[in-house]
This record gives structure tokens, sequence and C-alpha cells, in this order.
């Protein structure tokens, strides 16, 4: 801090709301672009899609309790109730359009939003996977040519390699190709 001249504390304040911000809509994004079991609608408050891919936009569902209304537009009736419109308060008795609980629909105790995230977790894991199978595919087709130039995978190989490198030192290429021992070799002589 004492080198920031007390300006430290302040930067890192906006840095960190700056981040924290940045952090958010890049989630946003994210969450829409990838609508998966655990997007919430905030128009049925089901779990599945977004907003944007509700089917239920003329019959909306409050989260808070099944009244047919946006989250957004939920009121207290009471008199002198101080929540604003779409805030739960105490006098709301919640319930769960999903799994009919008493508790509002993206409360983390709903088996359904438990469910939903459990099966959003297991198909991000499925797609990371095939990713990487993807991904490993690729790299081991551009990797093969160089593999064998370093050496193959086992000591044996590349001891053996190292021998063959003595006499190759040596000997002129032609008799390495002969060679039936390198078996890594003649494609490196080739394009040589
Ligand atoms: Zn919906
Ligand atoms: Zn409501
Ligand atoms: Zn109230
Ligand atoms: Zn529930």
């Amino acid at each position: 801090m004492g080198c920031f001249c007390g300006q430290g504390s302040k930067m890192a304040e906006n840095v960190l709301k700056g981040g924290l911000r940045a952090a958010g809509e890049k989630y946003d994004v994210e969450k829409f672009m990838n609508a998966g079991p655990d997007s919430f609608c905030g128009v049925c408050s089901r779990w599945g899609h977004v907003e944007a891919k509700c089917g239920s936009l003329k019959m909306p569902v409050c989260m808070l309790w099944v009244g047919r209304h946006l989250t957004n537009d939920h009121k207290c009736n009471v008199v002198g109730c101080k929540a604003n419109a779409g805030q739960n308060c105490t006098h709301n008795v919640d319930k769960c359009v999903n799994c009919k609980g008493n508790h509002i629909a993206k409360a983390n105790c709903c088996v359904k939003k438990q469910e939903a995230i459990t099966t959003a977790r297991e198909e991000r894991c499925t797609w990371k996977e095939r990713e990487g199978e993807r991904r490993n595919v690729t790299a081991d087709q551009q990797k093969e040519p160089d593999h064998t130039e370093d050496g193959g995978p086992s000591t044996a190989d590349a001891e053996k390699k190292a021998q063959d490198d003595e006499q190759t030192g040596k000997k002129p290429e032609v008799q390495v190709e002969s060679t039936p021992a390198t078996e890594g070799e003649p494609s490196n002589a080739g394009t040589k």
C-alpha cells in the first residue's frame, strides 16, 4: 500500500470492481450462448432454457410463488410491506413451480435445480472430453513425424537411437535405411 502513496487501495478497488463486472458480463454472455440444462428462465421460472427460447412467454410464472406473472412484477399485497416489486418478503409463501416444494424456484435446496446443475455439469464434461479427443487426434497427426525424432517413448528406443546416431555419424544415410533396427529413421532420411 505504501508504495502507491495512498492511492493503492482505490486503484485495487477499481480493478476489483472492473474485473467483477467484466466477469459477470462474460458469464452472462456465455450463459446465453450455451443455454443448457442449468439455464434458468426468467419468464416461466423453469430450468433448461433462456427467456429468448421460452415457450411460455404469454404465461409467465413467478419464481417466488407460482403466480401467473413475471418475477419482476411480483408484488406483495400486504399493506405497509416495504418489499419492492420483484422482491421476496416474509409475507410470501415460497412455492416452487418445478418441484412444488415450499421454496422459491431458484433455491439451492430445490431438487430440480440440483438435477439441472448435475445434468449441465455432466453434459459439459462430455463436451470437454469430446473436445479433448478431437484436439488429441489433430495433435497426434501433427506430432507423429517429430515423435520418432524425439527418440521414441521408451528408454530402450532412446538407447537404440543413440547407438544408431553413433553409426550414422560415421556412415552415410543410405546404410541406415537398410538397417531393420531403426524403424524411425527411414522417414527422416526420406524427407532429407
Ligand atoms: Zn421459460
Ligand atoms: Zn409472484
Ligand atoms: Zn410483504
Ligand atoms: Zn423446487
